[in-house]
């Protein structure tokens, strides 16, 4: 089984280090709590005069690179490949790519090993990357295909809303009983086409 694994907000804590920054760069500055946040894009929720200043704080050189992994990510990814899963990451760079996409190789290896930048799959159309499971925090991924994969949703604050209400929610505490309950269904639909 491949499993296809997203890394802002699912491996690598973008909110936290987006909040760590712009609070220090602006303390007097408006800001929402990371439990409050309730759209995925982090700049549909922050009135239109700080939308551009919010833009700035992520493409800053350093921002992705000293991102703090989310708690138990790194070590799932470990026992995912020791249970014998094929895991790939699977991320899409910033439109304004100069400091993200090497930073996301170097955060791979420095969080990793470098082993693991062999397996950094970099696209902003994740439904063209063939995979049995893409684990996303992104409500809703469109591309130019038809995914191969199902989308397990990352669970976080800001993307509990009703229209992804029927897709399943990992989390790093309960990824193996998410997993083996996706693959048991998919193996009882593959049996019941034999
Ligand atoms: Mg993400």
């Amino acid at each position: 089984m491949r499993i296809l694994v997203d890394m802002d907000g699912v491996i690598a804590d973008f909110e936290h280090g987006f909040l760590e920054d712009w609070r220090a760069t602006y303390p007097d500055k408006f800001y929402i709590p990371f439990e409050e946040r309730n759209t995925f894009q982090l700049t549909d929720q922050y009135p239109e005069d700080l939308k551009a200043l919010v833009g700035q704080i992520y493409c800053e050189p350093g921002f992705f690179r000293k991102l703090n992994p989310i708690a138990g990510g790194i070590e799932a990814l470990w026992e995912m490949d020791r249970l014998g899963l094929e895991v790939f990451i699977c991320t899409s760079p910033l439109k304004i790519y100069q400091n993200c996409v090497i930073e996301k190789y170097i955060w791979v290896e420095e969080n990793l090993g470098v082993a693991w930048t062999k397996r950094l799959v970099m696209t902003r159309d994740k439904t063209l990357v063939r995979g049995d499971i893409l684990i996303d925090d992104k409500p809703v991924i469109e591309g130019a295909d038809v995914p191969a994969w199902e989308h397990v949703l990352y669970d976080q604050p800001y993307n509990r809303t009703a229209e992804v209400s029927h897709k399943r929610r990992l989390t790093w505490a309960n990824w193996k009983e998410v997993l083996w309950e996706v693959n048991s269904v998919a193996g009882h639909a593959q049996s019941q086409k034999d």
